[in-house]
């Protein structure tokens, strides 16, 4: 279907074909450069500078929370910027210049200015000497101090002597930021769409996940759905904490939902689930995998990762897995300059894009039918529901698909069920239900 059916989706039709758009991997990963070189933090004007190029997708609304308010457990923290930030030989060359990488300054770093000697300047320098070429991202957001991050070769050429350093950073009063969309649908339950902004400039982790998510509520404001859906452009653990603080009565409507990052890198496919296992967005996110022949490792629940942590505590207990391609911590860019726009591909964002439009069409067009003419077989052949020519592999998968539809829709199995028990695409048992329902074969049982 084209870009421009978004919209005038007929009843019953492929939701995810509607959301597909011609060259969305190429949109996203435009957007993602964008925002890569800004330097973010879990507050600050860079979250707000990453917040206003999102808009400029999808107009999502920016909420503030000021700082020192009481948000759960926790407190709204300071606002942190960089205006400048180098290490000065004695030549006075900048032989590590914050403008040439942000992750330089050890993140949320306090302000410094002084000259010291070498072997005083390496207690502030982090590297990583299994990884010499790479600079790490570090952070430091609850314990006050200043620090630079550089490659390990860069320090190794670092010759004795003094060396100016100067980190021109401010800790202040302000207000942490997050951006929200939400798409009304038919009915008041949601689903919930969460990824995190607070990481400087790694593209997979995360400019990929915050312009796949502006991209997706873009295409999906204009298509008419069943659930009401929520994105959320948050800082990590802080960010999901403010919005739940101020959110009790929504989140209770939340029925499903995915955290995601780490979705534009080649490896993959990595779906965790929900804290209990079996909820319907746990069946939802297997079977797209499965069955859309994609490898995927489905692992299960554990109490660390991104927010699906927070949406999965025990006051909220909400269906939130986390959807990733490479499962963070377990490739060697991860948290290094090396997680840069040369590791991300329009080609593995659009993939992302398509497992969660597939795992929306499931959402809104599961459901159950009941056979209208129960007492054996309905006769297919005279209907011309029979594909006519023997040994046409898909008109056999799709002779399948209408027995199985057919066999299983008493009234107690959804269309997901049919999917999963015949190893068959949810979409061919969706689009098959349709022609049945049409030929007076089936009908729709309420939700
Ligand atoms: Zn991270």
């Amino acid at each position: 279907m084209s870009g421009d059916s978004a919209g005038r989706v007929a009843a019953g039709a492929s939701v995810a074909d509607a959301l597909d758009a011609p060259d969305i991997g190429e949109r996203i990963y435009a957007l993602a450069a964008e925002i890569y070189p800004i330097c973010r933090s879990i507050a600050g004007p860079g979250v707000r500078e990453t917040l206003d190029h999102l808009q400029r997708c999808v107009a999502l609304e920016l909420h503030e929370t000021p700082t020192g308010t009481s948000i759960l457990d926790w407190t709204a923290p300071k606002e942190w910027s960089v205006r400048d930030a180098f290490i000065k030989n004695a030549a006075g060359e900048r032989v590590i210049d914050f403008r040439r990488h942000n992750l330089h300054v050890l993140n949320y770093s306090a302000p410094i200015r002084a000259k010291l000697p070498l072997a005083e300047l390496r207690k502030n320098i982090f590297t990583l000497p299994e990884q010499p070429d790479l600079i790490p991202y570090r952070t430091s957001y609850y314990a006050e101090r200043w620090g630079f991050c550089m490659s390990h070769n860069a320090l190794m050429a670092l010759p004795e002597g003094e060396y100016e350093v100067l980190i021109d950073s401010r800790v202040e009063d302000g207000a942490l930021s997050y951006g929200e969309f939400v798409h009304r649908g038919e009915t008041h339950e949601e689903v919930l769409f969460s990824t995190h902004i607070c990481h400087p400039s790694l593209a997979n982790d995360n400019c990929s996940g915050l312009a796949l998510l502006a991209h997706l509520a873009q295409r999906l404001s204009g298509v008419k759905t069943r659930y009401t859906y929520r994105f959320l452009w948050a800082p990590g653990t802080i960010g999901a904490i403010a919005w739940l603080a101020r959110n009790d009565a929504t989140a209770a409507r939340i029925k499903h939902g995915l955290v995601l990052s780490c979705v534009g890198d080649g490896g993959g496919f990595t779906y965790k689930r929900t804290r209990g296992g079996d909820a319907p967005i746990d069946r939802v996110m297997a079977h797209v995998l499965a069955a859309g022949g994609r490898a995927g490792n489905v692992i299960d629940f554990f109490p660390y990762g991104y927010d699906e942590r927070q949406y999965n505590s025990p006051g909220y207990k909400l269906d939130v897995g986390l959807f990733q391609r490479s499962q963070f911590a377990t490739f060697p860019e991860y948290h290094t300059s090396g997680d840069d726009l040369d590791f991300i591909a329009p080609t593995h964002l659009a993939e992302s894009y398509r497992v969660l439009a597939e795992a929306i069409d499931i959402l809104e067009r599961d459901r159950r039918y009941l056979n209208l003419s129960p007492k054996g077989e309905p006769q297919l052949g005279r209907r011309g529901l029979y594909a006519a020519i023997g040994g046409d592999k898909d008109a056999y998968a799709k002779n399948m698909a209408m027995l199985w539809i057919l066999n299983l829709s008493d009234g107690e199995h959804s269309l997901l069920d049919i999917a999963e028990r015949s190893k068959t695409p949810f979409s061919v048992i969706a689009e098959t239900a349709r022609l049945l329902e049409w030929e007076g074969l089936l009908k729709p049982l309420s939700r």
